[in-house]
Protein backbone atom coordinates (compact mmCIF):
# COMPACT_ATOMS: atom_id res chain seq x y z
CA UNK A 1 0.00 0.00 0.00
CA UNK A 2 1.65 3.58 -1.15
CA UNK A 3 0.68 6.47 1.63
CA UNK A 4 0.90 10.07 0.36
CA UNK A 5 3.49 11.86 1.94
CA UNK A 6 2.30 13.91 5.12
CA UNK A 7 4.18 16.90 6.38
CA UNK A 8 5.41 16.65 9.34
CA UNK A 9 3.22 18.92 12.65
CA UNK A 10 5.78 20.55 14.99
CA UNK A 11 4.39 20.16 18.87
CA UNK A 12 3.03 23.02 20.52
CA UNK A 13 1.01 23.76 22.99
CA UNK A 14 -2.15 25.06 21.10
CA UNK A 15 -4.00 23.46 18.60
CA UNK A 16 -2.06 23.35 15.12
CA UNK A 17 -3.29 24.65 11.64
CA UNK A 18 -1.66 22.40 9.64
CA UNK A 19 -3.18 19.54 8.10
CA UNK A 20 -1.74 16.99 6.14
CA UNK A 21 -0.92 17.87 2.56
CA UNK A 22 -2.51 15.55 1.01
CA UNK A 23 -5.82 17.77 1.45
CA UNK A 24 -4.08 19.49 -1.13
CA UNK A 25 -1.56 17.81 -3.19
CA UNK A 26 -3.01 15.85 -5.71
CA UNK A 27 -6.17 17.47 -5.39
CA UNK A 28 -8.99 19.16 -7.97
CA UNK A 29 -9.56 21.97 -6.63
CA UNK A 30 -11.98 24.55 -8.13
CA UNK A 31 -11.65 28.72 -7.19
CA UNK A 32 -14.51 30.23 -7.61
CA UNK A 33 -14.02 34.36 -8.19
CA UNK A 34 -10.67 35.51 -9.44
CA UNK A 35 -10.19 38.38 -6.85
CA UNK A 36 -6.91 39.04 -5.20
CA UNK A 37 -7.61 36.11 -2.07
CA UNK A 38 -9.03 33.42 -4.80
CA UNK A 39 -6.32 34.09 -7.39
CA UNK A 40 -3.60 33.67 -3.97
CA UNK A 41 -5.24 30.54 -3.15
CA UNK A 42 -4.92 29.04 -6.47
CA UNK A 43 -1.34 29.88 -6.85
CA UNK A 44 -0.28 28.73 -3.43
CA UNK A 45 -2.26 25.40 -3.81
CA UNK A 46 -0.91 24.62 -7.60
CA UNK A 47 2.09 25.29 -5.99
CA UNK A 48 1.81 22.68 -3.46
CA UNK A 49 1.13 19.69 -6.30
CA UNK A 50 -3.32 20.43 -6.68
CA UNK A 51 -4.87 20.25 -10.19
CA UNK A 52 -6.34 24.06 -9.63
CA UNK A 53 -8.79 25.78 -12.40
CA UNK A 54 -10.19 29.11 -11.65
CA UNK A 55 -13.72 30.41 -12.98
CA UNK A 56 -14.61 33.49 -12.95
CA UNK A 57 -18.10 35.75 -14.14
CA UNK A 58 -16.40 38.88 -15.57
CA UNK A 59 -15.15 39.27 -18.93
CA UNK A 60 -11.59 37.99 -19.98
CA UNK A 61 -10.70 42.01 -20.91
CA UNK A 62 -11.82 43.29 -17.69
CA UNK A 63 -9.78 40.59 -16.02
CA UNK A 64 -6.29 40.87 -17.93
CA UNK A 65 -4.37 41.68 -15.25
CA UNK A 66 -5.81 38.77 -12.62
CA UNK A 67 -4.98 36.52 -15.82
CA UNK A 68 -1.40 37.52 -15.96
CA UNK A 69 -1.20 36.64 -12.71
CA UNK A 70 -1.89 33.25 -13.61
CA UNK A 71 1.03 33.21 -15.89
CA UNK A 72 3.17 29.88 -16.21
CA UNK A 73 1.85 28.57 -12.97
CA UNK A 74 -0.25 25.64 -15.15
CA UNK A 75 -3.57 26.68 -13.03
CA UNK A 76 -6.46 26.88 -16.00
CA UNK A 77 -9.30 29.02 -15.97
CA UNK A 78 -12.41 30.34 -17.52
CA UNK A 79 -13.75 33.96 -17.64
CA UNK A 80 -17.44 35.34 -18.94
CA UNK A 81 -19.34 32.82 -17.10
CA UNK A 82 -19.69 29.70 -15.01
CA UNK A 83 -19.88 26.08 -16.54
CA UNK A 84 -21.25 23.70 -14.56
CA UNK A 85 -18.31 21.44 -16.08
CA UNK A 86 -15.96 23.02 -13.82
CA UNK A 87 -17.14 21.00 -11.13
CA UNK A 88 -16.55 17.72 -12.46
CA UNK A 89 -13.89 15.64 -10.67
CA UNK A 90 -13.73 18.47 -8.19
CA UNK A 91 -12.45 17.44 -4.42
CA UNK A 92 -12.62 21.46 -3.01
CA UNK A 93 -14.16 24.83 -4.08
CA UNK A 94 -12.46 27.99 -2.64
CA UNK A 95 -14.78 30.71 -3.05
CA UNK A 96 -13.36 34.41 -2.77
CA UNK A 97 -15.32 36.99 -0.58
CA UNK A 98 -17.51 38.73 -2.09
CA UNK A 99 -19.02 35.52 -4.31
CA UNK A 100 -22.51 35.08 -2.49
CA UNK A 101 -23.75 31.72 -1.74
CA UNK A 102 -26.24 31.48 -4.41
CA UNK A 103 -23.18 31.51 -7.26
CA UNK A 104 -24.01 28.54 -9.46
CA UNK A 105 -21.25 26.79 -8.97
CA UNK A 106 -21.30 27.47 -5.14
CA UNK A 107 -24.81 26.27 -5.24
CA UNK A 108 -24.17 23.03 -7.26
CA UNK A 109 -21.21 21.97 -4.82
CA UNK A 110 -22.98 22.09 -2.19
CA UNK A 111 -25.53 20.15 -4.06
CA UNK A 112 -23.07 17.43 -4.49
CA UNK A 113 -22.16 17.50 -1.34
CA UNK A 114 -18.24 19.17 -2.43
CA UNK A 115 -16.77 20.93 0.73
CA UNK A 116 -16.88 24.88 0.08
CA UNK A 117 -14.65 26.77 1.77
CA UNK A 118 -13.19 30.29 2.11
CA UNK A 119 -8.97 31.05 1.16
CA UNK A 120 -8.08 31.62 5.08
CA UNK A 121 -9.15 28.25 5.42
CA UNK A 122 -6.63 26.08 3.07
CA UNK A 123 -4.51 29.25 3.66
CA UNK A 124 -4.38 27.74 7.28
CA UNK A 125 -3.96 24.53 6.62
CA UNK A 126 -0.16 25.17 5.34
CA UNK A 127 1.36 26.64 8.15
CA UNK A 128 1.99 25.83 11.92
CA UNK A 129 2.20 29.48 12.96
CA UNK A 130 -0.12 31.16 15.65
CA UNK A 131 -2.46 32.77 14.14
CA UNK A 132 -3.65 36.70 15.79
CA UNK A 133 -7.04 37.19 13.90
CA UNK A 134 -8.90 40.31 14.10
CA UNK A 135 -12.56 40.39 12.80
CA UNK A 136 -15.55 43.29 13.63
CA UNK A 137 -17.39 45.94 12.15
CA UNK A 138 -15.19 48.99 12.43
CA UNK A 139 -11.43 49.03 12.66
CA UNK A 140 -9.98 45.99 11.83
CA UNK A 141 -7.28 47.26 9.03
CA UNK A 142 -6.58 50.07 12.29
CA UNK A 143 -6.08 47.31 14.37
CA UNK A 144 -4.54 44.74 12.34
CA UNK A 145 -1.86 47.18 10.96
CA UNK A 146 -1.30 48.39 14.18
CA UNK A 147 -0.69 44.78 15.83
CA UNK A 148 1.53 43.94 13.04
CA UNK A 149 3.47 47.31 14.22
CA UNK A 150 4.06 46.56 17.98
CA UNK A 151 5.63 43.18 16.61
CA UNK A 152 7.80 44.89 14.35
CA UNK A 153 8.75 47.38 17.19
CA UNK A 154 9.25 44.14 19.39
CA UNK A 155 11.59 43.04 16.66
CA UNK A 156 9.46 39.46 16.78
CA UNK A 157 9.11 37.78 13.44
CA UNK A 158 5.41 38.82 11.90
CA UNK A 159 3.15 38.86 8.70
CA UNK A 160 0.48 40.59 8.09
CA UNK A 161 -2.38 40.21 6.04
CA UNK A 162 -5.54 38.92 5.26
CA UNK A 163 -7.97 41.21 3.97
CA UNK A 164 -5.64 44.29 4.19
CA UNK A 165 -2.75 44.09 2.21
CA UNK A 166 -1.72 40.65 1.24
CA UNK A 167 -3.65 37.72 0.98
CA UNK A 168 -3.20 35.00 3.53
CA UNK A 169 -2.44 32.29 0.91
CA UNK A 170 0.25 34.67 -0.40
CA UNK A 171 2.81 33.70 2.41
CA UNK A 172 1.15 30.92 4.29
CA UNK A 173 3.38 28.30 2.82
CA UNK A 174 6.47 30.36 3.89
CA UNK A 175 5.61 31.25 7.38
CA UNK A 176 8.28 29.74 10.04
CA UNK A 177 6.25 28.56 13.32
CA UNK A 178 8.12 31.17 15.53
CA UNK A 179 6.31 33.89 13.38
CA UNK A 180 2.88 35.34 14.02
CA UNK A 181 0.57 35.86 11.82
CA UNK A 182 -1.79 39.15 12.12
CA UNK A 183 -4.98 38.65 10.12
CA UNK A 184 -7.71 40.80 9.10
CA UNK A 185 -10.72 38.78 8.75
CA UNK A 186 -14.01 39.81 6.91
CA UNK A 187 -17.14 37.94 7.98
CA UNK A 188 -17.49 36.91 4.27
CA UNK A 189 -14.33 34.68 5.02
CA UNK A 190 -15.85 33.54 7.91
CA UNK A 191 -18.94 32.43 6.26
CA UNK A 192 -17.02 29.72 5.25
CA UNK A 193 -14.31 28.28 7.25
CA UNK A 194 -14.26 24.94 9.46
CA UNK A 195 -10.91 24.39 11.06
CA UNK A 196 -9.04 27.63 11.17
CA UNK A 197 -7.81 28.27 14.35
CA UNK A 198 -6.44 31.47 15.93
CA UNK A 199 -4.69 31.43 18.79
CA UNK A 200 -5.43 35.31 19.74
CA UNK A 201 -9.14 36.53 18.04
CA UNK A 202 -10.53 39.88 18.60
CA UNK A 203 -14.09 40.73 18.35
CA UNK A 204 -13.43 44.69 17.98
CA UNK A 205 -17.45 45.58 17.62
CA UNK A 206 -20.59 45.07 16.18
CA UNK A 207 -23.13 47.13 14.17
CA UNK A 208 -25.74 46.25 11.59
CA UNK A 209 -23.12 46.28 8.50
CA UNK A 210 -23.49 44.50 5.22
CA UNK A 211 -27.17 43.22 5.87
CA UNK A 212 -27.58 42.77 2.65
CA UNK A 213 -25.36 39.32 2.50
CA UNK A 214 -26.15 37.87 5.83
CA UNK A 215 -29.93 38.93 6.19
CA UNK A 216 -30.11 39.68 9.63
CA UNK A 217 -28.14 41.13 12.43
CA UNK A 218 -28.42 37.94 14.37
CA UNK A 219 -26.55 35.65 11.23
CA UNK A 220 -24.15 38.57 10.86
CA UNK A 221 -23.21 38.41 14.82
CA UNK A 222 -23.34 34.42 14.36
CA UNK A 223 -20.97 35.05 11.63
CA UNK A 224 -18.23 37.27 13.16
CA UNK A 225 -18.44 35.20 16.73
CA UNK A 226 -17.45 31.78 14.54
CA UNK A 227 -13.21 33.37 14.85
CA UNK A 228 -13.35 31.99 18.10
CA UNK A 229 -15.00 28.29 17.17
CA UNK A 230 -12.09 26.49 16.78
CA UNK A 231 -9.99 27.83 19.86
CA UNK A 232 -8.64 25.62 22.48
CA UNK A 233 -8.68 26.69 26.48
CA UNK A 234 -4.82 27.61 25.32
CA UNK A 235 -6.07 30.55 23.28
CA UNK A 236 -7.57 33.92 23.82
CA UNK A 237 -10.02 35.71 22.68
CA UNK A 238 -10.57 39.49 23.12
CA UNK A 239 -13.74 41.49 23.18
CA UNK A 240 -15.34 44.50 23.50
CA UNK A 241 -15.86 45.01 27.15
CA UNK A 242 -18.02 48.03 25.37
CA UNK A 243 -20.15 46.52 23.08
CA UNK A 244 -23.63 45.61 24.56
CA UNK A 245 -24.14 42.99 21.59
CA UNK A 246 -20.73 41.12 22.16
CA UNK A 247 -20.97 40.79 26.13
CA UNK A 248 -25.00 39.41 25.86
CA UNK A 249 -23.64 37.16 23.28
CA UNK A 250 -20.78 36.30 24.93
CA UNK A 251 -22.66 35.21 28.15
CA UNK A 252 -25.66 34.00 26.68
CA UNK A 253 -24.21 31.47 24.60
CA UNK A 254 -20.44 31.46 24.77
CA UNK A 255 -18.72 30.28 21.37
CA UNK A 256 -15.20 27.76 21.48
CA UNK A 257 -13.05 27.29 24.31
CA UNK A 258 -10.73 30.19 25.18
CA UNK A 259 -9.83 32.30 27.67
CA UNK A 260 -11.85 35.48 27.53
CA UNK A 261 -9.76 38.45 27.90
CA UNK A 262 -11.35 42.50 27.63
CA UNK A 263 -10.53 45.55 26.44
CA UNK A 264 -12.60 48.74 26.92
CA UNK A 265 -12.46 52.48 27.21
CA UNK A 266 -14.46 53.12 29.67
CA UNK A 267 -13.66 51.35 32.53
CA UNK A 268 -11.27 48.25 34.34
CA UNK A 269 -11.57 45.18 32.98
CA UNK A 270 -9.94 41.89 34.06
CA UNK A 271 -8.09 40.30 32.42
CA UNK A 272 -7.89 42.97 29.96
CA UNK A 273 -6.68 46.62 29.10
CA UNK A 274 -8.31 49.83 29.65
CA UNK A 275 -7.90 53.48 29.60
CA UNK A 276 -7.42 54.77 32.86
CA UNK A 277 -7.24 58.64 31.70
CA UNK A 278 -4.03 59.12 29.68
CA UNK A 279 -2.90 55.78 30.03
CA UNK A 280 -3.50 52.30 28.81
CA UNK A 281 -3.62 50.12 32.11
CA UNK A 282 -3.63 46.09 32.07
CA UNK A 283 -4.00 43.67 34.17
CA UNK A 284 -3.40 40.14 33.36
CA UNK A 285 -4.10 37.69 36.69
CA UNK A 286 -0.06 38.21 37.63
CA UNK A 287 0.54 41.51 36.18
CA UNK A 288 -0.79 44.78 36.96
CA UNK A 289 0.43 48.69 35.73
CA UNK A 290 0.23 50.83 32.69
CA UNK A 291 1.55 50.72 28.85
CA UNK A 292 4.22 53.00 28.96
CA UNK A 293 4.31 55.56 25.99
CA UNK A 294 0.38 54.77 25.65
CA UNK A 295 0.15 58.81 26.48
CA UNK A 296 1.37 59.63 23.74
CA UNK A 297 -0.22 57.44 20.72
CA UNK A 298 -0.50 59.01 17.36
CA UNK A 299 -3.38 58.01 15.71
CA UNK A 300 -6.55 60.44 17.08
CA UNK A 301 -10.26 60.05 18.26
CA UNK A 302 -11.76 57.80 20.74
CA UNK A 303 -12.33 54.82 18.10
CA UNK A 304 -8.40 54.83 17.81
CA UNK A 305 -8.21 54.20 21.72
CA UNK A 306 -10.24 51.32 21.27
CA UNK A 307 -8.38 49.83 18.50
CA UNK A 308 -5.04 50.67 20.45
CA UNK A 309 -6.71 48.69 23.74
CA UNK A 310 -7.93 45.72 21.35
CA UNK A 311 -4.15 45.61 19.58
CA UNK A 312 -2.63 45.79 23.19
CA UNK A 313 -4.73 43.51 24.28
CA UNK A 314 -3.98 40.67 21.82
CA UNK A 315 0.19 41.44 22.25
CA UNK A 316 -0.39 41.04 26.13
CA UNK A 317 -2.59 37.71 25.74
CA UNK A 318 0.23 36.42 23.46
CA UNK A 319 2.98 36.75 25.84
CA UNK A 320 4.74 40.27 24.89
CA UNK A 321 5.75 41.93 27.78
CA UNK A 322 4.31 46.35 28.18
CA UNK A 323 8.11 47.22 27.36
CA UNK A 324 8.27 45.24 23.88
CA UNK A 325 4.77 46.67 23.43
CA UNK A 326 5.54 50.29 23.41
CA UNK A 327 8.02 50.84 20.05
CA UNK A 328 5.66 49.64 17.64
CA UNK A 329 2.39 50.87 19.77
CA UNK A 330 4.15 54.59 20.34
CA UNK A 331 5.31 54.63 16.45
CA UNK A 332 2.33 53.84 14.29
CA UNK A 333 0.92 56.71 12.92
CA UNK A 334 -2.43 55.04 11.58
CA UNK A 335 -2.98 53.31 8.04
CA UNK A 336 -2.68 55.11 4.89
CA UNK A 337 -5.55 57.35 4.23
CA UNK A 338 -7.40 56.79 7.15
CA UNK A 339 -6.54 59.59 9.05
CA UNK A 340 -2.66 59.00 8.85
CA UNK A 341 -0.51 61.66 10.35
CA UNK A 342 1.54 62.95 7.37
CA UNK A 343 3.90 65.48 9.19
CA UNK A 344 4.21 68.68 11.24
CA UNK A 345 5.57 71.25 9.63
CA UNK A 346 6.22 74.99 11.52
CA UNK A 347 3.59 74.18 13.96
CA UNK A 348 0.73 72.79 11.18
CA UNK A 349 0.14 69.41 11.74
CA UNK A 350 -0.77 67.59 8.09
CA UNK A 351 -3.18 64.39 7.48
CA UNK A 352 -4.47 62.44 5.27
CA UNK A 353 -7.94 60.82 5.07
CA UNK A 354 -7.99 60.74 1.40
CA UNK A 355 -10.46 57.37 2.16
CA UNK A 356 -12.82 59.25 3.48
CA UNK A 357 -15.56 59.54 0.17
CA UNK A 358 -18.71 60.61 2.34
CA UNK A 359 -20.06 63.07 4.10
CA UNK A 360 -20.29 60.52 7.43
CA UNK A 361 -16.78 59.77 7.68
CA UNK A 362 -15.70 63.68 7.34
CA UNK A 363 -17.85 63.75 10.50
CA UNK A 364 -15.47 61.39 11.97
CA UNK A 365 -13.09 62.31 11.25
CA UNK A 366 -13.32 65.91 12.53
CA UNK A 367 -14.91 64.80 15.93
CA UNK A 368 -11.38 62.97 16.18
CA UNK A 369 -9.13 66.53 16.65
CA UNK A 370 -9.06 68.74 19.30
CA UNK A 371 -7.22 71.95 17.32
CA UNK A 372 -8.40 73.93 14.52
CA UNK A 373 -9.07 72.30 11.28
CA UNK A 374 -8.33 74.04 7.65
CA UNK A 375 -10.74 71.06 5.67
CA UNK A 376 -9.78 70.25 2.03
CA UNK A 377 -13.24 68.94 0.44
CA UNK A 378 -14.03 67.84 -2.70
CA UNK A 379 -13.70 65.61 -5.73
CA UNK A 380 -16.53 63.74 -7.46
CA UNK A 381 -19.81 64.41 -5.56
CA UNK A 382 -21.80 61.18 -4.97
CA UNK A 383 -25.21 63.13 -4.32
CA UNK A 384 -24.86 63.58 -0.66
CA UNK A 385 -26.07 66.55 1.55
CA UNK A 386 -22.99 68.35 2.72
CA UNK A 387 -25.12 70.31 4.79
CA UNK A 388 -25.75 67.66 7.39
CA UNK A 389 -21.85 68.40 8.56
CA UNK A 390 -22.50 72.05 9.06
CA UNK A 391 -23.41 71.28 13.28
CA UNK A 392 -20.59 68.74 13.72
CA UNK A 393 -17.87 71.62 11.94
CA UNK A 394 -19.05 74.17 14.45
CA UNK A 395 -16.16 75.39 16.61
CA UNK A 396 -13.93 72.97 15.25
CA UNK A 397 -13.26 73.89 11.60
CA UNK A 398 -11.53 77.19 10.78
CA UNK A 399 -12.00 77.31 6.99
CA UNK A 400 -12.75 74.95 4.04
CA UNK A 401 -11.16 74.75 0.73
CA UNK A 402 -13.32 73.10 -1.98
CA UNK A 403 -12.06 71.47 -4.99
CA UNK A 404 -12.97 69.29 -8.04
CA UNK A 405 -15.60 68.81 -9.22
CA UNK A 406 -18.21 69.19 -6.20
CA UNK A 407 -17.25 73.05 -5.16
CA UNK A 408 -19.85 74.45 -6.93
CA UNK A 409 -22.02 72.36 -5.18
CA UNK A 410 -20.02 72.68 -1.60
CA UNK A 411 -19.72 76.32 -1.62
CA UNK A 412 -23.84 76.18 -1.82
CA UNK A 413 -23.68 73.82 1.40
CA UNK A 414 -21.25 74.65 3.04
CA UNK A 415 -19.96 78.49 2.05
CA UNK A 416 -22.70 80.55 4.03
CA UNK A 417 -21.20 79.03 7.75
CA UNK A 418 -17.66 78.57 7.26
CA UNK A 419 -14.66 80.99 5.42
CA UNK A 420 -13.85 79.17 2.48
CA UNK A 421 -11.84 79.79 -0.78
CA UNK A 422 -12.16 77.70 -3.80
CA UNK A 423 -9.15 76.09 -5.90
CA UNK A 424 -10.29 73.99 -8.97
CA UNK A 425 -6.94 71.89 -8.87
CA UNK A 426 -6.00 69.75 -5.65
CA UNK A 427 -2.26 71.67 -5.63
CA UNK A 428 -3.89 74.67 -5.58
CA UNK A 429 -6.30 73.82 -2.96
CA UNK A 430 -3.11 72.70 -0.92
CA UNK A 431 -1.72 75.71 -0.96
CA UNK A 432 -4.71 77.62 -0.18
CA UNK A 433 -4.99 75.28 2.99
CA UNK A 434 -1.71 75.84 3.60
CA UNK A 435 -1.93 79.68 3.49
CA UNK A 436 -5.03 79.78 5.78
CA UNK A 437 -3.67 77.27 8.61
CA UNK A 438 -2.43 79.05 11.27
CA UNK A 439 0.37 77.50 14.11
CA UNK A 440 -1.24 74.98 16.04
CA UNK A 441 -4.33 73.82 12.97
CA UNK A 442 -4.39 70.92 11.57
CA UNK A 443 -4.17 71.00 7.40
CA UNK A 444 -6.95 67.59 7.24
CA UNK A 445 -7.79 66.30 3.80
CA UNK A 446 -10.89 64.71 4.25
CA UNK A 447 -12.91 64.79 0.65
CA UNK A 448 -16.24 63.50 1.69
CA UNK A 449 -16.45 62.86 -2.42
CA UNK A 450 -15.27 60.12 -4.63
CA UNK A 451 -11.50 60.82 -6.26
CA UNK A 452 -12.29 59.80 -9.98
CA UNK A 453 -12.39 63.63 -11.46
CA UNK A 454 -8.74 64.31 -10.15
CA UNK A 455 -7.32 61.22 -9.82
CA UNK A 456 -7.08 57.08 -10.35
CA UNK A 457 -8.34 56.55 -6.75
CA UNK A 458 -8.63 57.84 -3.73
CA UNK A 459 -5.15 56.24 -2.71
CA UNK A 460 -3.75 58.16 -5.66
CA UNK A 461 -5.36 61.36 -4.18
CA UNK A 462 -4.39 60.75 -0.63
CA UNK A 463 -0.15 59.81 -2.08
CA UNK A 464 -0.69 63.05 -4.20
CA UNK A 465 -1.28 64.81 -0.53
CA UNK A 466 1.50 63.26 0.87
CA UNK A 467 3.63 64.33 -1.99
CA UNK A 468 2.59 67.85 -1.46
CA UNK A 469 3.44 67.65 2.25
CA UNK A 470 7.09 66.59 1.58
CA UNK A 471 7.49 69.35 -1.11
CA UNK A 472 6.31 71.95 1.05
CA UNK A 473 8.63 70.83 3.97
CA UNK A 474 11.88 70.52 1.42
CA UNK A 475 11.00 74.31 0.24
CA UNK A 476 10.79 75.28 3.06
CA UNK A 477 14.06 73.84 4.80
CA UNK A 478 15.69 75.42 1.32
CA UNK A 479 14.39 78.60 2.43
CA UNK A 480 16.25 78.04 5.79
P1 LIG B 1 -12.28 48.44 8.67
O1 LIG B 1 -11.04 47.75 8.20
O2 LIG B 1 -13.04 47.63 9.69
O3 LIG B 1 -13.15 48.98 7.58
P2 LIG B 1 -10.59 50.75 9.29
O4 LIG B 1 -9.56 50.51 10.32
O5 LIG B 1 -10.17 50.77 7.86
O6 LIG B 1 -11.81 49.73 9.50
O7 LIG B 1 -11.31 52.13 9.61
C1 LIG B 1 -12.25 52.65 8.71
C2 LIG B 1 -13.01 53.80 9.34
O8 LIG B 1 -13.84 53.27 10.39
C3 LIG B 1 -12.12 54.83 10.03
O9 LIG B 1 -11.75 55.88 9.20
C4 LIG B 1 -12.99 55.32 11.14
O10 LIG B 1 -13.84 56.34 10.68
C5 LIG B 1 -13.86 54.12 11.50
N1 LIG B 1 -13.34 53.35 12.67
C6 LIG B 1 -12.09 52.88 12.86
N2 LIG B 1 -11.99 52.20 14.03
C7 LIG B 1 -13.22 52.23 14.58
C8 LIG B 1 -13.77 51.71 15.78
N3 LIG B 1 -13.05 51.00 16.64
N4 LIG B 1 -15.09 51.95 16.02
C9 LIG B 1 -15.85 52.65 15.16
N5 LIG B 1 -15.39 53.19 14.00
C10 LIG B 1 -14.09 52.98 13.71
Amino acid sequence: MSTMPVEQVPERETKPNTMPATRITGRNVLVVGMARSGLAAARMMAARGATVFVSDMGAADKLAHEISLLGDTGIRFETGGHTLDALAGVDLVVVSPGVPASNVLVAAAEERGIPVVAEIETASWVTSAPILAITGSNGKSTTTSWLGAIYKGAKRPVEVGGNIGRAFSEFASDTKVDTRIVLEVSTFQLERTNEFHAHVAAILNLTPDHLDRHGSFEEYVRLKFRILENQTSADFAVLNADDQTIVRVDLDKPVGKAQRWWFSVAHSVTPGVWWDGAYLAYDTGDRQGRIPGSDKLIPPGLHNRANAAAAVCMALADGLTPEEIEPGLTAFAGVAHRLEHVATINEITYVNDSKATNPDSVSKAVASFNRPLVLIMGGLDKGTDFRLLIDDFKDRVRAIVFTGKAAPKLEVELGADFPYRTAAKFADAFDAAVDLAEPGDIVLLSPGCASFDQFRNYEHRGDVFKQLVTDLARTLEGAQ
